[in-house]
């Protein structure tokens, strides 16, 4: 739901955390087994971080942007994303923790959508992989509700005066995938060579597409 409007319970409870982190005994264990192999000299720190952030820009939003081109090729699934975001993205293989509230929000030319999560990293995680560490600042997470439209500006998104931007914040309860607006292209294009086009931040809302 648009972020003026948001009556969930994003401030009052402890579901939220729980819904959001990895189990603590699971984190401990990972956190544990990453000092042994660093310690045995199995693995270096610096090639975890780079699996890492290969996860997160690449291999996690590839899922994403299949469901965008999908959505882009076919308007009887584009339609059935818009009424139920969980069921059809789950037509594609696509679900699991952290992704079982979906929500898609369709980019227009009179409206543009950028997704955040205020209180902490609420991310759909079957669908983009990991959040990137900008989406978890302290900065994003409240300037993307106060100024929206200077913060993507800083992504190199200038939006006429005239585009709409509407917020949304994600909750434990709900994850939203914003889905670009379909280019020109995508009538020529088959679905292969459109999810090429889609980024990560496309749909984070931090980008065009
Ligand atoms: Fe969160």
């Amino acid at each position: 739901m648009p972020h003026d409007h948001h009556d969930h319970d994003h401030d009052n409870d402890h579901d939220h955390e729980h819904g959001q982190h990895p189990p603590e005994d699971v984190v401990l264990r990972v956190k544990a087994l990453e000092s042994l192999l660093v310690e045995k000299g199995v693995v270096d720190p610096a090639a975890l971080d780079a699996i890492a952030e290969h996860y997160a820009e690449r291999v996690g939003p590839k899922n994403g942007a299949r469901v965008v081109a999908r959505a882009w090729r076919d308007p009887t699934f584009h339609a059935r994303l818009m009424a139920d975001a969980t069921e059809a993205i789950a037509e594609l293989g696509f679900h699991g923790v952290q992704g079982e509230h979906m929500v898609a929000v369709q980019n227009t030319a009179a409206v543009h959508n950028l997704v955040v999560c205020t209180l902490c990293s609420c991310y759909p995680w079957p669908v983009l992989g990991l959040p990137p560490t900008w989406y978890k600042s302290n900065a994003y997470r409240s300037r993307a509700v106060i100024e929206p439209r200077k913060v993507l500006s800083e992504f190199g998104v200038e939006l006429d005066p005239a585009v709409e931007i509407q917020v949304w914040d994600s909750t434990a309860e709900v994850r939203y995938l914003v889905i670009p607006e379909r280019p020109a292209e995508a009538d020529q294009l088959d679905e292969d060579a459109l999810a090429e086009l889609v980024t990560r931040n496309g749909m984070i809302g931090t980008a065009l597409r």
